[in-house]
């Protein structure tokens, strides 16, 4: 004989070897209750998880970059469309995944969709873009500072083209940690400054100007991979890094190059120094930041928290 618990453990026994055995029959209202409730449970289970994604910060101006952070998550690496371009995700510990995006500067402000995937759910995050201040500037240059012979035509279109290949570049990650400002003087010239020149000519200040004395050391922005040291007819000396997965950090008019293409250098390493070559009118460094092809304003990338 049992005693009467020993029997209602026997009894779980043979229910549960009956149920992973498919024998079970649903002879009662309890039992199907029971199946119901399992086949629930099963359905739902790969929509339970619970994972956070954050746009990061809340608030993003035109010309911006930002960040999504997905947290909590034990599916496999998220997937992210942002204007039609995939967003690469890097992983930050347990659970953790980080992407990196940018908003052009003529794009029009409001509310973009991010299509985040991460394993069977799919969520579309918000993302609010507000309108950029930015200032306008008149200059007056001698006219043969802006007018070009048709061989410098030719050669900025050559560097153009070269540089527009550099960009299509999508390498490994190599940056490690937040981004940070390659000189520890004030700016000059912001991001997105429009100049008009000889009340005709436009250009949008595409990076950021910082004031430096000749000969002062430039540091890397982040670890990366040193892609061009070149005499560019604007840029003059023009060095660019390639930090992996989009990201680019562009040098412009040094007086000389402390590295060579093929280099990997760490964050802050001394990649060159302040000058005043190509289109400049004074020692001060162009400091430029792209992402996925997108100029970003250069301060709202190194305010990033990586
Ligand atoms: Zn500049």
């Amino acid at each position: 004989m049992l005693a009467g618990e020993e029997k209602d453990t026997a009894m779980k026994t043979i229910m549960q070897y009956r149920f992973l055995n498919g024998l079970i029959t649903p002879s009662s209202g309890s039992s199907l209750l029971i199946l119901l409730l399992i086949f629930l449970i099963t359905l739902s289970a790969p929509y339970a998880e619970a994972f956070q994604a954050k746009v990061l910060p809340s608030n993003i101006h035109t010309g911006d970059a930002f960040m999504l952070r997905v947290t909590g998550l034990d599916a496999a690496e998220p997937s992210a469309i942002f204007e039609k371009k995939a967003l690469h995700f890097s992983k930050y510990g347990k659970g953790c995944f980080v992407a990196i995006g940018a908003v052009d500067i003529k794009s029009r402000p409001g509310v973009y969709l991010i299509s985040l995937k991460t394993g069977q759910q799919k969520t579309k995050l918000q993302l609010r873009v507000l309108k950029g201040s930015f200032k306008t500037i008149h200059l007056t240059l001698p006219e043969e500072k802006v007018t070009f012979s048709p061989e410098d035509l030719v050669r900025i279109d050559r560097e153009d083209e070269m540089m527009g290949s550099i960009w299509q570049i999508e390498s490994e990650r190599l940056w490690d940690g937040s981004f940070i400002l390659p000189l520890p003087n004030p700016f000059s010239t912001p991001f997105g400054t429009k100049r008009i020149i000889n009340k005709k000519t436009v250009s949008l200040h595409r990076g950021l100007d910082m004031q430096g004395k000749a000969g002062e050391a430039i540091q890397a922005s982040n670890r990366g991979r040193v892609v061009l040291t070149e005499e560019l007819f604007f840029g003059g000396n023009t060095l660019i890094l390639d930090h992996g997965q989009g990201i680019f950090t562009v040098y412009m008019h040094m007086s000389g190059f402390n590295v060579k293409p093929g280099d990997i250098v760490s964050k802050s390493d001394v990649i060159g120094f302040v000058g005043s070559s190509g289109r400049s009118s004074g020692p001060h460094l162009h400091f430029g930041v792209k992402v996925m092809r997108v100029n970003a304003n250069p301060v709202s990338i190194t305010g990033l928290k990586l």
